[in-house]
């Protein structure tokens, strides 16, 4: 598969980079410590069309592609992880109206989120129900045309702020595969309220609540696909269309924090010459920007393969890698950017404290990392057929399997 560069991305990337110098960086301590959403850079953002990457044409976007989505995101999140999430979580929130929702959703929804007039939160996880996305509590009960949904969300990035709020309820808690729809609640609804502004180690800029649904009366035009028991099934697919782009805010945050290191191992001098020069700090240098360039083109090809086609299936398995090993990377670049700052990176007066504290969520939100290890063993061991010709290479006795204490028989699973 070749992954294309399409002239429209450059351009796009090129504009959040431009935006991300004049209106993200300068202001992101500020914004950190106040936990303030930056609305200038939000506003240039959106005046510069950007809201529109991951839209169709026919619902007012400019259909760039996931690939160029991951490039936005990966330019504004090297000046800022927060504003780079505040960003890329308008496309988590609307993934299920595009995968998922009618022509007549699109087409109401999608315009105003693409010139970005309205933003979008998604409410899946609550506080019983993490990684574990089938439990949920929330309930959506059928009264004539509506649905009255009961029942509290946790974590909702973006929350108050938002205007557009989709949120996964319990429609048939008696159906295996069909408990979960999606619904679109809007902010002024009777009975929607923001109750807790969360207090976050990172990511300050952007707020992430609990929302909380006393009697919320929702028309049923607003459940996403207008069929019920489908939800669960848009939240994955969403899943595999929005990891991409937290794997892309992992690849800038760790970008932003090697530049930094970068910057202040060749300006510093110890033992009467700039630290850059001695070896160690070298190796840490190298690996930063090696691990963080491999990170870069695994997010690149999972992208550009939600591009080629939406429906493979591998899709879903390089999404996980890219999420998985992008945010550890940028982990362990923000680590080491500290470890080169020494005592000055431990101080808040300098921002590469702020990339330390900003990289941890990455490897927890949009599915932690032990659950993408949990995507993609299970991907491999479902194509392990595929490998039947190695058979012939395996020890013959580890292909047994004992089914009652005594008896062995050939496994036929390999
Ligand atoms: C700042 C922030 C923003 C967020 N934004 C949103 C949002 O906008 N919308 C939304 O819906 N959610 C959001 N979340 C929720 C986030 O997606 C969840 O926190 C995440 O999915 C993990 O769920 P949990 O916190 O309940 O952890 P748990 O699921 O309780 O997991 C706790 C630990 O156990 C591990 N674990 C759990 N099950 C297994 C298993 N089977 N095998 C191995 N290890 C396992 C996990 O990996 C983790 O290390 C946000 C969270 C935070 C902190």
């Amino acid at each position: 598969m070749n992954i294309v560069f399409s002239h429209q991305a450059d351009e796009l990337a090129a504009t959040a980079r431009k935006i991300a110098d004049e209106y993200v960086r300068p202001q992101a301590a500020k914004h950190d410590k106040a936990q303030e959403y930056n609305y200038e850079a939000a506003k240039a953002v959106a005046d510069a069309g950007l809201f529109a990457t991951f839209i169709p044409k026919r619902y007012g976007g400019s259909e760039a592609g996931i690939l160029a989505l991951a490039r936005v995101t990966e330019e504004l999140a090297r000046a800022d992880s927060g504003f780079g999430v505040a960003f890329a979580v308008n496309a988590l929130g609307s993934f299920p109206i595009i995968l998922g929702g009618t022509e007549e959703q699109k087409q109401e929804w999608l315009p105003k989120i693409a010139c970005g007039e309205k933003f979008v939160a998604f409410c899946l996880s609550e506080k019983y129900a993490g990684s574990d996305a089938q439990g949920l509590a929330v309930t959506a009960v059928e009264d004539g045309d509506d649905y009255i949904i009961n029942g509290e969300k946790k974590w909702t990035t973006n929350g108050g702020i938002a205007d557009y709020y989709t949120v996964f309820c319990v429609t048939d808690a008696n159906s295996k595969s069909r408990r979960i729809s999606a619904i679109m609640v809007e902010k002024d609804t009777p009975g929607f309220s923001v109750k807790k502004i969360e207090d976050k180690m990172g990511i300050r800029c952007v707020p992430v609540v609990e929302t909380h649904f006393d009697h919320v009366r929702v028309p049923k035009r607003n459940m996403i696909g207008g069929c019920p028991g489908m939800g669960f099934k848009h939240a994955m697919a969403t899943l595999d269309h929005a990891r991409p782009g937290v794997a892309a805010q992992a690849v800038g945050a760790a970008q932003g924090a090697l530049d930094l290191a970068l910057v202040y191992a060749s300006r510093r001098k110890q033992f009467g010459a700039p630290i850059s020069s001695h070896q160690m700090v070298q190796q840490m240098l190298a690996d930063m920007a090696t691990e963080t360039e491999a990170a870069r083109w695994l997010v690149y090809r999972a992208a550009a393969g939600l591009d080629d086609d939406p429906t493979d299936a591998t899709n879903s398995k390089l999404a996980a890698m890219a999420k998985c090993y992008a945010t550890d990377n940028a982990m362990k670049v923000a680590t080491d950017a500290v470890q080169i700052f020494g005592g000055y990176g431990f101080m808040e007066d300098y921002p590469v404290a702020k990339y330390f504290r900003d990289a941890k969520i990455l490897q927890i939100y949009e599915g932690t990392n032990q659950v993408q290890r949990m995507v993609i063993a299970r991907h491999l061991t479902r194509t392990v057929k595929n490998l039947g010709h190695l058979d012939e290479f395996i020890p013959t006795e580890t292909q047994l399997t004992y089914t009652e204490p005594g008896q062995a028989v050939v496994n036929q699973n390999t």
